[in-house]
């Protein structure tokens, strides 16, 4: 069996690996490259591979990062089966077109910017047709279910508690006499989420690929997140103002509507004045994901399902409202009473959000509540890190509400729920190949395994392609050019992102910061930049 690995290779987005075996060519995840534009830019040149070669696709979890790339695969020519769970085929079925309506909106934006400047206009990496046209080749199973995909590789879903519908895939494929297994962990869930069961776990393999996001790091653990929420929601409330929460329009929206459900119930008596209080979902996409959701009970932990078995829906509650079209969305500005707006984008970088901080944000009364991770460069970054103004749909508005994050909400394993996936196997698999994570992320977590299994490791780059038998495992060339473009681009986008970290110094650090400090702070200061200008003149050196 051969394993070549096309994207997620020391990086996060992109997950696209291959494994050609018992004579067919396999696809495990087909992401988009996501966040970083340089690398955004990957998505728009043609597959490494021959698309009419491939046999069949398997979806770990419907996250765009795994999924994004699948309109794209089929525009180009694949028209195999896409196996992976029903619920991430029902989610596919609302994000795939989302993310076709979205690339169209961004190429008309790019081409009407291009046009100005006298450039030719750009395609859209695929539309929300090709989207639609991709979802006929998704070919849903049940979790725990041997799956003979060919003759000669047999699959199982296992559920990973990261994402609805998310699932670890166990891979047997026989050549020969010889068997070998190899698993994929997807994205690895966290223990004790809201509605998701913990992730499962896994006995044997002789090789595994896995997620290592969190491979540096422990999650905070914060015991408290209900009661912050809770408490934060009251306090705004009382002062007559709005509670904003950005959120992911898929799992966190549901998550955080879940919470709401069982405070509701647990506290009706003392704080009755707070189910008077309206909670409006504001996102088309978060509406059909809570739908879907709604659909796919036997995802749901005991807990959720004991609510749902009571004859009480655990995704909806007296109060919470809907607001699917545009024209509803605006009304809401309109209303006088306080409220709850739950709104994407999660990191409030497009969709109706934009709306609700710019008529919210300059609001004393109000609170913009965080509840998912602000990625640098983010406009939920700057609010976080405390911006006092900030442009929003080209206005400038003042940040006097009140602005709250809380932590514990993650639907990714820490550094020790990454170790407890190896821990639980109980025959040892003889490689682990990292891939899915920042570099630092990786090396930390490739140290981690080696000291605490003994276990070898690899952290594959974009382009390796290695020889597997039950056996071993060896290296072949693989595509080095691949390899070569990747680590150009990666460098571009780290010049991108000092450009921004610059902008945001001289922004910030600006008189009336720099007349607060102290004299040893100026001191301390000066010797930093004196630094910084001797690392900027060697590289400026190698430039020139
Ligand atoms: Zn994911």
């Amino acid at each position: 069996m051969n394993l070549g690995f096309y994207g997620a290779a020391k990086t996060v987005t992109g997950s696209n690996h291959m494994i050609e075996a018992a004579g067919k060519k396999i696809l495990i995840d087909c992401g988009m490259f996501q966040g970083h534009d340089r690398q955004e830019e990957i998505n728009f040149e043609a597959f490494p591979f021959n698309v009419s070669e491939i046999d069949a696709v398997i979806l770990t979890h419907a996250h765009i990062d795994h999924s994004g790339r699948i309109p794209k695969l089929v525009k180009d020519g694949f028209s195999g089966p896409i196996a992976c769970t029903k619920a991430t085929a029902d989610l596919c079925g609302i994000m795939l077109p989302d993310s076709g309506h979205i690339q169209e909106t961004e190429a008309e934006w790019k081409s009407r910017k291009r046009s100005r400047a006298g450039k030719s206009a750009i395609e859209p990496l695929y539309t929300y047709d090709d989207a639609v046209a991709s979802l006929e080749y998704l070919a849903p199973y049940r979790y725990d279910t041997m799956i003979e995909l060919f003759e000669g590789i047999t699959i199982r879903f296992r559920d990973a508690g990261h994402i609805l519908g998310s699932a670890f895939v166990e891979v047997w494929v026989k050549e020969g006499e010889e068997e070998t297994k190899i698993v994929f962990s997807g994205d690895i869930g966290n223990k004790n989420m809201p509605i998701l069961k913990d992730p499962n776990f896994i006995a044997d393999a002789d090789y595994v690929v896995m997620e290592s996001t969190y491979g540096n790091r422990l999650h905070k653990i914060n015991e408290n997140k209900v009661e912050k929420l809770l408490d934060t929601i009251k306090r705004t409330i009382r002062r007559g103002g709005n509670v904003i929460i950005p959120s992911f329009a898929v799992g966190r929206t549901q998550e955080i509507i879940y919470e709401l459900h069982k405070y509701k119930d647990k506290y009706k008596e003392d704080l009755e004045f707070l189910s008077r209080v309206p909670v409006y979902v504001d996102s088309p996409l978060a509406i059909s994901a809570t739908e879907i959701f709604r659909q796919n009970l036997d995802c749901y932990d005991e807990e959720a399902r004991m609510y749902v078995s009571n004859g009480d829906n655990p995704l909806d509650f007296p109060g919470l409202k809907f607001t699917r079209t545009a024209d509803e969305s605006r009304e809401l500005n309109e209303k006088d009473e306080p409220m709850i707006i739950i709104s994407a984008s999660g990191m409030c970088e497009a969709g109706r959000i934009k709306h609700h901080l710019k008529h919210n944000l300059w609001r004393k009364n109000s609170t913009v509540l965080f509840v998912g991770y602000q990625a640098e460069g983010t406009l939920g970054r700057r609010i976080i890190e405390g911006a006092k103004k900030v442009k929003i749909l080209g206005e400038d508005i003042s940040v006097n509400a009140e602005i709250e994050s809380i932590e514990g909400y993650s639907g990714h394993a820490g550094q020790d729920g990454l170790i407890e996936f190896i821990e639980n196997f109980e025959t040892k698999p003889k490689k682990i190949f990292i891939v899915h994570g920042e570099i630092e992320a990786q090396k930390t977590f490739s140290k981690l395994i080696k000291e605490t299994f003994n276990i070898d490791t690899v952290i594959p780059e974009r382009g390796d392609l290695y020889e597997l038998t039950a056996g071993e495992v060896s290296f072949t060339t693989g595509q080095p050019e691949l390899k070569k473009r990747f680590s150009r681009l990666e460098l571009l986008s780290k010049l991108d992102v000092l450009q921004e970290e610059l902008a945001y110094l001289s922004a910030h650090a600006d008189k009336e910061f720099i007349n607060e400090k102290t004299d040893q702070e100026v001191a301390d200061l000066q010797k930093k930049f004196e630094n910084l200008e001797k690392m900027m003149d060697s590289v400026k050196a190698v430039i020139d």
